[in-house]
């Protein structure tokens, strides 16, 4: 039997703010344990939370980014549980009345049309702390360790919705991860590193006959930050399901545990329904009212969203759509290469050479753009030397490698490497009579119409000169070599 899949996200993503959601401590990711909490966010007794508006700030820009109808009164409220990390019992967190509703993002379909995924909601809370389980810092194994660093550090809840425009494939989920990702960097809201746990998924899927209205039980993989794992998790569960319901079974709707070792899930617990959160509206917290000119500056703020940057980048410089689509994956190269854009007078040959040749450095050091020490203005006024053919690319690349590694600029590195191109006639007509020397039977093939050997012994010269020779000066004397015999 063929089957319908549905798929839907939670996300969890840390704001990148100076401070905690309801007190004035640091959001430090590398600090001492525990060196940076008070007693809000350890939930001391008769301590009050005191909100954080640049936190509200974010997430209506979330909001708005995200299409969402952004709510005029906004409500917190106590989500109890217990657990060692969560202080007070409780996580504050919204249920009535959250900051964000019924928005979408969009993305690729997986019949290429664009696709709207219902986001139900998105809310704001605080982050719970951390759990040491086992470290080489441990006396004895019978302990475990608490971190409160992380407690109380704003929190964007990002729901996707499953009833509307859900995604029905991996490959669609991949997209909605990559383009939320992606979007929530662009409005820089979070930094979402993955192995940071800045960004963190919840993910829901089911499946049902195809065709059928009678949607499947849900099971749900908890706190995923790794895109690849949350594939390997999809991709175990429709085969899991798809087992169960062949045999005549019915799948439990249950809370999965992903194990990255042997790609399996496990049960960790049946689903808790919201009744056994008991939620209520935090009595500590007034109710948030949202005028009408707050969410107009942050409309009017707003950073660029990826897919206008795409149309820009391809409507103003003339980019092909699939080079367009690599140069503005990531936010900072789509700034690098908004900064070189006006200083180049061709564009295209600046896009291939970040792609090619800045992607390569980079990746080889195993650093990101922004860290890199190459600027702007040098990149562009390299591009610019090409161009005008004042060195050939060969040097370019020895060039850039220098620049990549000092951070210099390429006029001094030309001067102190001397790598001006050799286009001295004469000196070139002495490169090229020792290359032919070697090579007479490639003469005479020139001669009797074959352009083949015209590329050999070029590369030839380049190869002798050390891809110093001007190539268009050499080609010019081997034909006009060739049509004076
Ligand atoms: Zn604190
Ligand atoms: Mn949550």
């Amino acid at each position: 039997m063929d089957y319908d899949v549905i798929i839907c996200f939670e996300t969890h993503v840390e704001l990148s703010t100076n401070t905690k959601l309801f007190c004035g401590c640091a959001v430090k990711y590398d600090a001492e344990p525990n060196s940076a909490i008070c007693p809000v966010c350890t939930g001391q007794p008769g301590a009050l939370p005191v909100l954080n508006k640049k936190a509200v700030e974010y997430t209506i820009r979330t909001g708005v980014a995200l299409n969402c109808e952004i709510n005029e009164q906004s409500r917190f409220a106590r989500k109890n549980y217990f657990y060692p990390d969560l202080p007070k019992g409780y996580q504050i967190s919204q249920y009535e009345l959250p900051f964000g509703e019924n928005g979408y993002l969009e993305i690729t379909g997986d019949a290429g049309q664009p696709y709207k995924i219902g986001i139900k909601r998105i809310h704001l809370e605080e982050d719970a702390g951390k759990l040491i389980h086992s470290s080489d810092a441990f006396e004895s194994a019978e302990h475990s360790l608490v971190d409160y660093n992380r407690s109380s550090i704003p929190l964007l809840e990002i729901v996707a919705d499953h009833e509307n425009n859900p995604l029905r494939s991996i490959k669609e989920a991949k997209r909605y991860l990559e383009k939320l990702h992606q979007t929530l960097k662009y409005i820089k809201i979070s930094d979402c590193m993955l192995e940071k746990g800045q960004f963190r998924c919840d993910v829901n899927i089911s499946i049902h006959p195809k065709g059928s209205h009678i949607l499947g039980n849900r099971s749900e993989i908890k706190n995923m930050s790794s895109f690849r794992f949350i594939m390997d998790a999809l991709e175990y569960e429709i085969k899991r399901q798809t087992e169960i319901i062949e045999k005549g079974g019915q799948v439990e709707q249950e809370t999965r545990l992903f194990n990255e070792q042997t790609k399996v899930t496990m049960p960790m617990r049946s689903k808790e329904n919201a009744p056994d959160y008991r939620y209520l509206p935090d009595p500590d917290l007034i109710e948030v009212d949202i005028d009408q000119e707050f969410i107009r500056q942050i409309r009017k703020n707003m950073p660029e969203l990826p897919d206008q940057k795409l149309n820009r980048i391809i409507e103003e410089f003339g980019i092909r759509k699939s080079d367009a689509l690599i140069l503005t994956k990531d936010r900072n190269v789509s700034e690098f290469f908004g900064a070189c854009a006006p200083l180049c007078s061709d564009r295209k040959k600046l896009g291939n050479w970040i792609i090619k040749e800045l992607f390569k450095l980079l990746n080889d050091a195993s650093i990101p753009i922004q860290e890199c020490k190459v600027s702007a203005e040098d990149f562009s006024r390299l591009i610019n030397l090409i161009s005008q053919k004042t060195i050939t690319e060969k040097i370019a690349q020895l060039v850039l490698e220098d620049m990549f590694d000092t951070g210099d600029n390429p006029d001094a590195i030309i001067k102190k490497k001397g790598l001006k191109p050799i286009d001295d006639t004469e000196i070139l007509s002495k490169i090229l009579d020792e290359v032919i020397e070697k090579n007479p039977e490639a003469l005479k093939q020139i001669k009797a119409g074959a352009s083949k050997p015209v590329d050999f012994l070029m590369g030839q010269v380049m190869r002798r000169s050390k891809g110093k020779a001007d190539p268009q000066k050499i080609r010019s004397i081997i034909l006009a070599m060739t049509d004076n015999c």
